[in-house]
């Protein structure tokens, strides 16, 4: 690969379909960061506000122009840099798109993916009813005080349920939980908050339900320990939150060597983001249906050709070059909100 003598910054912001309830009220639209190198596209999960993780996109914004990116261009470890993991991770994803695409290779091969197509699955908000549509899997939030009789009202859709709790429960709240065994659920997401293993040990030794964790599992280390805790049984594997892909395939065999099982969620991704998703979960032993909806869930103008489910409930795996979808140059500079081209000094 040729060297690279500067990464172009962009931010973008582009409506969404429907509101999206985050943890201080609704957001109608979404603001970006993307990453380009090269012919490579990456793109940063973080959210606008540090409500999911401690990432925002104005701090992702800032530690890849002055830290990341000059020790990127200059042949430095992103390691000297600690965290920033969504970040570090839009970063990745630019220079592996640039590099597969220089040898004709898609990331699904790269990721030795064997699926063309992987199921899709939704995550609901609070009140958002069951979508006729054939998702293989729906995913209901729940938190304390609307917990039993949410799962209880989903409970006859006819599809396999899960709930995600976003870490809102506390140790005394085990017993009230166990309540969710009577419904067969595939898991209980995150039901306390990510850095208290115990509770989540405490509940996992008494519950039918298995545990799955997302915000706990940072990376495979994390998540090694969490099992070895007996912590979790799942686990939710998010490229951007786990610092990029190939820490994410990591995670992935670290938990399937402890007899775990993993699927593949997202950060509300834009094309670029969700190619790379649904190409993780085409792996083999990405055994759960994931949280992987098609852009139409969110998206009326998506950066790229939009990722749509078929009439199986099925997404396409995308096959050519790198991510495999491309950015749409009239909506980029449509949605853009601010460029910055980073050099090598
Ligand atoms: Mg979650």
């Amino acid at each position: 690969m040729d060297s690279v003598d500067a990464v172009e910054l962009r931010r973008v912001r582009l409506p969404l379909v429907r509101p999206f309830a985050a943890a201080h009220g609704t957001v109608t639209e979404r603001e970006v960061v993307l990453v380009r190198v090269g012919d490579g596209w990456g793109e940063c999960g973080a959210l606008p506000e540090p409500t999911y993780t401690s990432e925002y996109v104005d701090g992702a914004w800032e530690v890849l122009r002055r830290d990341l990116v000059p020790r990127f261009l200059d042949g430095a470890a992103l390691s000297e840099v600690r965290g920033h993991r969504m970040a570090k991770a839009a970063l990745e994803m630019a220079v592996l798109d640039d590099r597969l695409r220089a040898e004709g290779r898609s990331l699904a091969s790269w990721l030795r993916a064997t699926r063309d197509r992987v199921p899709a699955g939704i995550a609901l908000g609070f009140g958002e009813p069951v979508p006729d549509e054939p998702y293989h899997r729906v995913k209901l939030k729940i938190g304390p005080g609307r917990d039993v009789d949410v799962v209880r009202a989903a409970a006859d859709c006819g599809v396999p349920l899960a709930v995600d709790a976003n870490g809102s429960y506390g140790r005394e709240d085990v017993e009230r939980l166990l309540g969710l065994d009577d419904f067969g659920l595939l898991f209980v997401e995150q039901p306390f908050p990510a850095d208290d293993l115990v509770s989540h040990a405490a509940l996992a030794s008494r519950s039918t339900t298995p545990v799955c964790l997302d915000e706990s599992v940072t990376s495979a280390a994390s998540a090694e320990s969490a099992l070895a805790a007996g912590a979790c049984r799942v686990v939710n594997v998010k490229p951007a939150r786990v610092g990029g892909l190939r820490e994410a395939v990591r995670v992935i065999e670290t938990v399937v060597a402890r007899s775990g099982q993993v699927w593949v969620g997202g950060m509300l991704e834009t094309g670029l983001g969700r190619a790379a998703n649904v190409a993780l979960a085409a792996r083999p032993d990405v055994a759960m249906v994931g949280d992987l909806s098609p852009s139409s869930r969110w998206w009326s103008v998506d950066l790229t050709a939009p990722i749509e489910m078929d009439a199986d409930g099925m997404l396409p795996v995308p096959a050519g070059p790198g991510l495999g979808v491309d950015v749409l140059p009239d909506v980029l500079a449509r949605f853009t909100t601010s460029v910055e081209v980073v050099k090598r000094t």
